[in-house]
């Protein structure tokens, strides 16, 4: 009986991790959150003399960092805290709208989300080292909507 029970519990874990997989989506509130995010990065979208990255956190009681840069080339400094679950950032125009391997690596270094707002998408990497897009990004009426 305990043979059993410890296999019907290791399907149900690999059940649920398939689920998640390609299944991320983002609360209302990180929707919002977004909005600012994106207005903020907006010209390091389509200017390529404007490279800086803009960031905020999501911490796990459900309360947001202040948009920040570190205003360097290509580079941004986040504070993680021990109760953050998610970093939420951008890459400017002539960056891959992917999480880069040094995204990867804080994601799971740290076990937070990381995602990367670009002009066109959101993608996320996540703690286990999966990489993968949320969706696609437009501006309407000045909210973010992610499809
Ligand atoms: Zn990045």
């Amino acid at each position: 009986m305990k043979h059993l029970f410890a296999v019907l519990l290791l399907l149900g874990t690999a059940c649920a991790q398939e689920q998640v997989a390609g299944a991320t989506q983002i609360s209302p509130d990180e929707l919002a959150h977004l909005a600012p995010l994106y207005h903020a990065a907006a010209v390091s979208f389509v200017a390529t003399d404007f490279q800086t990255e803009y960031s905020f956190t999501e911490q796990a009681d459900g309360s947001f960092s202040k948009i920040s840069s570190s205003n360097e080339h290509w580079h941004n400094r986040v504070t993680l805290y021990n109760n953050t679950v998610a970093i939420f950032h951008t890459h400017p125009k002539d960056c891959s709208p992917r999480p880069s391997q040094d995204d990867i690596d804080v994601a799971k270094k740290n076990h937070v989300l990381n995602y990367v707002l670009s002009i066109y998408a959101l993608w996320v990497a996540e703690p286990d080292g999966t990489v993968e897009k949320v969706g696609n990004v437009e501006i309407k009426h000045g909210k973010v909507v992610i499809e």
